[in-house]
């Protein structure tokens, strides 16, 4: 079977036969104004395991974020903050970075900023008034909404409910409330940018236009973001490229990450319910953020609560134990049933082809080790270490950080030995003395007919 996606515009399944030319992939990245909570974290996981998932399978990928450093909300900060943009911009692209290091994201090729791209922006609306699709008054330069008739698609809204109470720019002289600023004038204040129309700055959805149709082209093959984006910025980055360039689709599939809910509701920073990478790296793992992100559908919602990251904390923890066992369970056994391997690995390839359904493949390999921890005694040690390579292989493809093997102290395995020289005697009160003193050190210890097997559950 080839990869599927579900493209969200048309809600239809699309091939993507393996070639040697790279997948073209965009996702919004961030707008760097402040730090990123894992609401934003969700969506940056996700695409980084897409696109690992796609390198893995031999696929070429070029995968784009732009960073949003020209935005109203930028000049707002700084203002307030009585620093320059420049310098709201850069600190925050930098926090987002080091964010991005700490969760193990690393499959992004570059990151374009907007502030590089103004020249192609002013192209672009230049050749959208020259269509016709575009015009100016005294505050700025507009998309005209009305002139493209599948505006609204993407998000399957009725224009005319959102229409009267829509007023994202103040200009009386918009001929349309949904008409979109591509350029928005400026009287001194920064930045700005010399145009055609004056000094100005561009609009946010422009910026995304211009920088995928100059690396990518008018058309190409995936673009991905937060399902809040569709409406009105997807929507306008489909109005403005198909305009210009006349052709549809612009992309083959569209890709867009459920919300993050807490406690119901949308995690954002207007309702200041967020909670921030860094907040909860401080208690939990990437691997924990991981787990609780690809244990869901991408498309799929995802109600955040302690409880949640409770349990995926715990499931991310069982990995590492998986990987103490099996290895501790390999090494002393030499005969055992075998194991059918093969079609485990059909199972997890088969679900993350059929849309990257993460939570299949995941279900699948936490069977596995469910199975081997179980019987990991009566395998095969062979069957054992390939189950055990292959399930930390795919979880490593996916993102998660390699389990750590844990170096078991010599005084502990000393104390083990002696414990178990204790139980053969019968000398169970001191055999007791012993497994506190090991539990104390924070240890556990599980009594096999190999041997006691040492663990340290952080
Ligand atoms: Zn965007």
């Amino acid at each position: 079977m080839s990869l599927h996606l579900t493209d969200s515009l048309t809600g239809k399944s699309v091939a993507f036969p393996k070639t040697k030319k790279p997948i073209r992939l965009f996702v919004c990245g961030p707008t760097v104004y402040d730090y990123s909570h894992i609401g934003h974290a969700r969506t940056y996981i996700a695409f980084d395991a897409f696109a690992r998932f796609l390198r893995w399978r031999a696929q070429p990928v070029t995968y784009i974020q732009n960073i949003t450093d020209v935005d109203d909300k930028i000049i707002a900060r700084a203002a307030e903050r009585g620093v320059s943009y420049t310098a709201i911009a850069r600190y925050y692209e930098r926090a987002y970075h080091a964010a991005e290091k700490k969760l193990n994201i690393v499959s992004v090729d570059s990151y374009p900023r907007a502030s590089s791209y103004i020249k192609e922006i002013i192209a672009l609306i230049e050749a959208l008034i020259a269509k016709g699709y575009a015009y100016q008054t005294d505050h700025g330069v507009y998309f005209e909404v009305k002139k493209f008739p599948r505006y609204g698609e993407l998000s399957r809204q009725n224009l005319d409910a959102v229409r009267p109470g829509w007023r994202v720019e103040i200009d009386p002289q918009k001929k349309d409330p949904l008409d979109f600023a591509l350029w928005k004038k400026t009287k001194g204040e920064k930045p700005a940018w010399q145009s055609p129309w004056g000094a100005g700055r561009p609009g946010w959805h422009i910026e995304d236009t211009a920088i995928t149709q100059k690396l990518f082209g008018v058309q190409y093959d995936i673009h991905g973001g937060a399902s809040e984006l569709k409406f009105p910025h997807h929507e306008s980055e489909i109005a403005q490229q198909e305009a210009v360039s006349g052709k549809h689709p612009m992309v083959k599939a569209w890709m867009h990450t459920g919300v993050l809910l807490i406690n119901g509701q949308k995690m954002s920073k207007s309702l200041k319910n967020f909670v921030t990478i860094d907040e909860f790296l401080s208690t939990y793992t990437a691997n924990t953020l991981r787990y609780l992100v690809l244990s869901h559908h991408y498309r799929s919602p995802i109600d955040y609560s302690p409880e949640a990251a409770h349990a995926a904390h715990e499931a991310a923890q069982s990995i590492e134990r998986f990987a103490a066992y099996s290895a501790f369970v390999a090494g002393a056994q030499k005969t055992g049933k075998r194991l059918k391997i093969a079609q485990w690995q059909k199972t997890v390839m088969a679900a993350l082809e059929n849309d990257f359904n993460t939570p299949a493949a995941l279900a699948e390999l936490f069977r596995v080790i469910s199975y081997i921890n179980e019987n990991a005694l009566s395998l095969h040690h062979t069957d054992i270490l390939t189950a055990r390579s292959w399930v930390l292989q795919i979880l490593a493809m996916l993102g998660f950080t390699p389990p750590t093997m844990q170096k078991i102290p010599t005084s502990l395995a000393r104390w083990a030995r002696k414990r178990e020289v204790c139980r053969a005697s019968k000398q169970f009160m001191q055999a007791d003395a012993l497994r506190k003193k090991i539990q104390e050190v924070g240890y556990t210890v599980d009594d096999t007919p190999i041997g006691p097997f040492l663990y340290h559950q952080r």
